[in-house]
């Protein structure tokens, strides 16, 4: 119940004490909202959104707030103006990170995106076989692409990586034990800890080694009756460096195969390109990892590899069959929109396309002189707008957890400031924008990097900024 009624009911002559008279009678805020225009909700769910918005402020209220019944009715608004903003609208990426993981990851192809929004807006075979009308596998198409890419016997995909993990180590380890080293028992990000996936998956962890060296024996020594596998975890997000030691796939997979374990390697970032051949360190690629003698190997369809968030199964069949049967995957299974674009990017790879039609492999192909040359363009642009602008050289990264510590030479146009704004001021007015931008803020100066800007969007980003300060 509320402490006290809205103004319409208010005893007489007590308003005046009564700090809950600032409260409008819903309908009267409603009748200010469809005055003013900002809603496109019916009455009912209005009616709702309103109350909700009412009892926020009679609680503020309660804490001693003593808004004036002006300032109560401009926040009910904003608020109602704020539902009809989506947040999801695409926004332009300058902060120099290829992959943010904040801003959704992986931007997908033309082609991806294409396909995707035609898989959601109508009916797909998902699980018909057009030629015999006849019920057939989901992942049928994508596991043949991802066979053909990487070699593996077979492959599955689920939600995304984690899952990938999750389902992997419950249908190959749960009531047994997991050899990991103690360097790579490690947290990923947003509190997904391996540790943890282990225990949920209903397995032990049973650690090795030291945090900065764990060799083959060290895995050998501690295998027992109860040992289901070997796991590695690709340090994706740091860098041990020093007097460091790992074993690698190979020996850990001659470690495993006279006792028939499996040897299971979280890629995390799932390259099917070689990463070397742009100047950056050598990635382990998923055809790498199976070559070397893995038998499961998962990674993210959203990192370097460039599609939709997925997560990629692969490896050897009798273990991937395993994995297919197992209770969970119906509950991780990935949907049709999701297996509509990682066919449409995986195909770009197989038609030898990827470096020029995925995006995150064309920012990671561009040329620092060509990045220089559209930054003064933009700079030459916001300059005869007034703006005081100049081209920094930049270090952009890859980011989501893949290539820690390495960097991209860059470009970025540097603005100090703007009339009143400082270079947060900047910031903000710029992520309020629309298309919103989002850069980074360098000694006092907003950095907007055109590595994690696709050219076509130059003219779009210049028009945003120069609208967004207008
Ligand atoms: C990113 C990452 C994950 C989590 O992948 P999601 O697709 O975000 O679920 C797991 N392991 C490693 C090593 C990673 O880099």
């Amino acid at each position: 119940m509320p402490k006290a009624a809205p103004d319409d009911s208010t005893p007489a002559g007590g308003s005046s004490q009564n700090p809950f008279a600032a409260i409008p009678a819903v309908a009267s805020l409603i009748q200010l909202v469809r005055a003013v225009g900002v809603s496109t909700l019916d009455d009912r769910h209005l009616t709702r959104y309103l109350q909700d918005v009412v009892s926020r402020e009679r609680v503020a209220i309660e804490d001693g707030a003593r808004p004036g019944r002006e300032e109560v009715e401009r926040r009910a608004v904003a608020a109602v103006a704020a539902l009809e903003r989506t947040r999801l609208s695409p926004v332009l990426n300058a902060t120099g990170v290829l992959i943010h993981t904040n801003l959704g990851r992986a931007p997908v192809s033309s082609e991806t995106a294409a396909a995707m929004a035609a898989a959601a807006a109508g009916y797909v075979p998902l699980e018909l076989d057009p030629e015999t009308n006849e019920r057939g596998g989901r992942l049928r198409e994508i596991s043949t692409l991802m066979r053909l890419l990487t070699g593996a016997e077979a492959a599955i995909v689920v939600n995304n990586n984690a899952a990938a993990i999750l389902i992997a180590l419950s249908a190959v380890a749960a009531g047994r034990s997991v050899i990991v080293s103690r360097g790579e028992a490690v947290e990923i990000g947003g509190g997904f800890r391996i540790p943890d996936v282990l225990r949920q998956s209903g397995a032990t962890l049973v650690e090795v080694g030291t945090t900065n060296r764990t060799y083959a024996r060290d895995y050998a020594e501690a295998i027992d009756g109860s040992t289901a596998a070997i796991l590695k975890v690709h340090p994706s997000n740091f860098r041990v460096s020093g007097f460091t030691a790992a074993a690698s796939i190979a020996e850990l997979a001659r470690v495993a195969a006279p006792r028939a374990l499996p040897v299971i390697e979280d890629l995390g970032s799932g390259a099917l390109l070689d990463a070397e051949r742009f100047g950056l360190d050598r990635e382990p690629t998923i055809a790498t990892s199976l070559g070397a003698g893995a038998s499961i190997v998962t990674a993210s369809g959203d990192k370097l590899l460039g599609g939709p968030q997925a997560g990629i199964i692969v490896g050897r069949r009798d273990w991937i069959a395993r994995i297919e049967a197992h209770p969970l995957a119906r509950a991780v299974r990935a949907d049709k929109t999701c297996l509509a674009g990682l066919s449409a990017t995986l195909r770009h790879y197989a038609r030898g396309e990827a470096e020029w039609r995925v995006p995150i492999w064309r920012m990671i192909a561009l040329a620092p002189d060509a990045i220089r040359h559209r930054a003064e363009a933009l700079s030459d642009r916001l300059s005869s707008a007034g703006f005081v602008a100049e081209v920094w050289k930049t270090d952009a990264t890859v980011g989501g957890g893949s290539l820690p510590g390495q960097v991209l030479p860059s470009f970025a146009v540097a603005i100090a400031a703007h009339h009143d704004l400082d270079a947060s001021g900047l910031a903000r007015r710029l992520r309020l924008g629309d298309p919103a931008v989002f850069g980074r803020i360098e000694e006092r100066h907003l950095l907007l990097d055109l590595r994690s800007v696709l050219p076509e969007d130059d003219g779009p980003l210049g028009d945003s900024i120069l609208a967004a300060l207008r």
